[in-house]
């Protein structure tokens, strides 16, 4: 594995003010390496602004289901109303180089270093599954072949880990890095830049550092204000404004 420290981020969702804030911050913190799980796009008013800014900043980008969505033109039956609208709103937005990019993002990548990145599950991702509960997880470990894997999709930061048969689930620490164990499979939600819905409205990422085998997740604070104002002033839902103040 390389030495550098990578910032894996996921579930952008248009959010410029918080993509910026998460990125200053690891900046600060000695990040060299930046990685993207997907949902780059939709809910938010910055859409053509964060694949922009992911493109120039990644070295690995995952597509997620609000990025498909966005960039094929399939029904939309499937999605609440709500979502249903911000991804038509979102296509309107996005510029032909936005939509060649994102559509061409795999499902999920494994790096020379022994690390899986995905955006839901390993478990047939692109059904775009949730890992919520053990059973989920278990469906999921069954195809990872690396000691860690990272996702996002549920937009609340958790690590499930798998020593022989037996799962355990555990909330993201925030009192510093965790240490990986050899023995163990990790599966290592990074939580959700753009919008968070663990009751926590700060951006959620996470610092690995391959070479201390570590993890280290981060809450950061940013212009909540400015994001939740340019959704109601692109007449987007006031509900996707309000719940980046919640958290919800
Ligand atoms: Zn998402």
């Amino acid at each position: 594995m390389s030495g550098s420290r990578i910032a894996v981020i996921s579930d952008i969702h248009s959010n410029l003010e918080a993509l910026q804030a998460v990125v200053d911050d690891a900046r600060g913190r000695d990040v060299s390496d930046f990685v993207c799980l997907g949902d780059i796009v939709g809910y938010n008013a910055n859409p053509h602004e964060c694949v922009e800014f992911i493109r120039k900043l990644v070295t690995v980008a995952i597509r997620g289901n609000h990025d498909h969505y966005c960039t094929h033109n399939e029904c939309l039956d499937d999605f609440q109303p709500t979502a249903a609208n911000v991804i038509a709103w979102t296509r309107r937005q996005l510029e032909p180089a936005d939509v060649a990019w994102l559509a061409g993002l795999p499902y999920s990548k494994t790096t020379p270093g022994g690390v899986t990145y995905v955006h839901g599950t390993l478990d047939s991702p692109e059904h775009w599954g949730y890992v919520f509960d053990n059973l989920d997880a278990a469906a999921h470990f069954a195809y990872q072949r690396t000691g860690v894997c990272f996702h996002g999709h549920t937009h609340a930061p958790v690590v499930f880990t798998k020593r022989g048969t037996e799962i355990v689930c555990y909330d993201a620490p925030t009192d510093g890095p965790v240490t990986l164990s050899l023995g163990e499979k990790y599966l290592v939600n990074v939580g959700s830049v753009g919008q968070p819905r663990d009751g926590e409205p700060g951006a959620s990422y996470v610092i690995f550092s391959p070479k201390d085998r570590t993890i280290e997740f981060r809450r950061v604070d940013y212009d909540i204000d400015a994001a939740a104002g340019k959704v109601l002033d692109a007449g987007l839902p006031p509900l996707l404004a309000e719940r980046l103040r919640t958290g919800r």
